[in-house]
């Protein structure tokens, strides 16, 4: 696997001093609920540059539905919060970090509200708040029943625009971090990207905060939108910082599974209020499987529906169960998105049945940060879904990631505003922002002929290994195929000159599909999201943090902060 693990940068073939060069405080890779949060904290003190590669509806955020989970009833407590957090993680949740996000929830939420976001209320005028698997409360607010995410993209997508010292570039994709030296650990000062009307440009940061989502695009069964395309994390590797826990990527139990329709998420909220799964015989067999039947966790209900498909398969064919809707008392008004979205494929959720699939949708792993979202590399941060900060250990607690955005998008932003003013930076001694240092752009591996490369094949025979070997249900064979397969892609993929983005997304997700593939084979155990069918059950000594840093051999593992006794806030993990 050297090629994939040992690729430094991608070879730009010219040099960079000839490129334009824009100058900033902090740059901010992505401009999803993470990005924007940060970018509004760091403009208090410098200027701020947030890229999108996409337009700013293009992002996880906008399409989340579920709603955002806090404590604010009292008929709830922030200790609850915790244990069902630590519950879901499964032994490999950072404490420190769940405490963090969990008690600074709902002052995130309060300010959110200040700036307009508006959330559902119940008929007494208070917050409405809904109930999600692992959930010991209602804890979920919402807005338009499942429509969270396009009203908080919306919100913060205004306030950033109304914030003073930040640029928004639409459109401008990340290639890569720049780095002084090609060394790992060199500090990153900024990052080269690429927009369609300006061409190739050198954005000089003094932190860099990447809060470029997750990775769903990996899999052919996928909940999100065709951006998440793992870029931070690849870029992050790239650079030197190290990469955790990516054999944990969460799956939803329930997307429509229509032939030719995207595979629209049916929220865990419609099962929240009394939605069933069906086999094809119409039986509800959630309650063979576990005693909160359609709310058992996420990983629960996939694997359980996957293992119905099989059974179905072999007697009678089929490719998916049935989520029935018919016992909800008004649907239509408490989710009126997915009343619009089913009508659209002729389906009526008071009347019929509706088809349903797992699909890949949360990328638990990413780039490890300490409780600031700093990284091990000096000058970089990470934040949001391309993070792994110790907040959903092994598998996520439903709608505990739009939360985590934003308390940590607050934080990391605050902390590169108060770097700022203080007048320090983690930038390299001898670094100016008028004389940047020469960096020469390049790559290790050397170029082979262009030649021609079906980037699409690349891509769906990528997104189909994936699915079938490193999906709900693992086993060690099928993972070392899979792996002695990207390597062989990658060898003839990675060393030729792209000048567009397709190219560079589907390096990046090889690069990172070989990463959760490593992982996944590394982990001879099943924890959370990670199931080996050949190590059914969680081993006490694997209740670490994996982690792979280019150019330090092939896996470290980082003990659990609280079981190592360290309180690390601002240390690193
Ligand atoms: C269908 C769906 C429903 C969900 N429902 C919920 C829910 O109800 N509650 C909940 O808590 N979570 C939910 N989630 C998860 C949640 O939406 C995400 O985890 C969260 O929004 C991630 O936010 P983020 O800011 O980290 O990344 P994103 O919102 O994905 O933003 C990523 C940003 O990075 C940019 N970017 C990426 N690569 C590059 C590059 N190379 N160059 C420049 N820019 C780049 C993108 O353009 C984008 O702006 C859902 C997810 C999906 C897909």
């Amino acid at each position: 696997m050297d090629r994939l693990f040992d690729q430094r940068r991608y070879l730009i073939p010219f040099r960079s001093s000839l490129l334009p060069q824009i100058f900033t405080d902090t740059l901010v890779i992505g401009a999803g609920v993470a990005g924007l949060r940060a970018a509004i904290s760091a403009a208090e003190h410098g200027e701020v540059i947030v890229l999108s590669k996409g337009d700013l509806k293009s992002t996880n955020t906008a399409w989340a539905q579920g709603g955002i989970a806090a404590v604010l009833g009292k008929d709830d407590s922030t200790e609850s919060h915790v244990q069902d957090t630590l519950v879901a993680g499964a032994g490999l949740c950072e404490e420190d970090a769940v405490r963090e996000v969990i008690e600074n929830g709902p002052a995130r939420l309060r300010e959110l509200m200040g700036w307009g976001m508006r959330l559902d209320k119940n008929s007494e005028g208070e917050l409405a708040v809904g109930r999600e698997g692992g959930h010991s409360a209602s804890r979920i607010v919402h807005t338009d029943g499942d429509a969270t995410g396009r009203e908080l993209q919306r919100c913060l997508s205004e306030k950033v625009r109304k914030t003073h010292g930040v640029r928004l570039f639409e459109n401008c994709f990340a290639l890569d971090l720049i780095t002084p030296g090609s060394e790992p650990g060199s500090p990153v000062m900024g990052a080269i990207t690429h927009h369609p009307k300006h061409g190739l440009q050198m954005i000089w940061a003094k932190a860099t905060i990447l809060a470029s989502g997750g990775a769903g695009v990996l899999y052919r069964e996928t909940t999100n939108p065709p951006q998440a395309t793992a870029d931070g994390l690849a870029m992050a590797y790239r650079a030197g910082a190290s990469v955790a826990d990516m054999a944990f990527v969460q799956f939803h139990p329930t997307t429509l599974y229509l032939p030719g329709a995207a595979r629209w998420l049916i929220t865990e909220a419609v099962r929240g209020e009394g939605a069933k799964l069906l086999d094809s015989s119409e039986h509800r067999f959630m309650l063979d499987v576990h005693p909160l039947a359609e709310l058992a966790p996420r990983d629960v209900v996939s694997r359980a529906i996957v293992r119905q498909i099989a059974k179905q398969a072999s007697a009678a064919g089929g490719s998916h169960v049935w989520l029935d809707c018919r016992s909800i008392r008004g649907f239509h008004d408490r989710f009126p998105g997915m009343t619009a979205l089913l009508r659209k494929f002729d389906l009526d959720p008071a009347e019929d049945l509706i088809p349903v699939h797992p699909a890949a949708h949360y990328m638990v792993g990413g780039v490890m940060t300490d409780l600031s979202g700093r990284s091990d590399v000096p000058g970089l941060y990470a934040i949001g879904e391309s993070a792994a900060l110790g907040l959903h250990g092994a598998n996520r607690l439903a709608s505990n990631s739009l939360l985590e955005g934003l308390v940590m998008g607050e934080i990391a932003g605050r902390t590169c505003a108060e770097m700022k003013q203080a007048g320090s930076s983690s930038r390299p001694a001898g670094w100016s922002v008028a004389r940047p240092a020469p960096v020469s752009v390049v790559s290790d591996i050397r170029p082979s002929d262009q030649g021609e490369l079906d980037l699409d094949d690349v891509r769906s025979s990528l997104r189909s290994a994936m699915w079938k070997n490193v999906g709900i249900e693992r086993s060690g064979g099928k993972l070392r195929d899979v792996c002695d397969m990207l390597d062989f892609w990658a060898r003839y993929t990675l060393d030729k000159i792209f000048d567009e983005p397709a190219g560079w997304e589907v390096q990046n997700l090889l690069l990172v599909g070989a990463l959760v593939a490593h992982s996944a084979a590394w982990r001879e155990e099943s924890r959370g999201c990670h199931t080996r069918i050949d190590y059914p059950d969680s081993m006490p000594e694997l209740a670490v943090h994996d982690c792979r840093r280019r150019g330090h051999g092939a896996v470290s593992t980082v003990p659990l902060r609280h079981a190592a006794g360290v309180r690390p806030r601002g240390a690193l993990v």
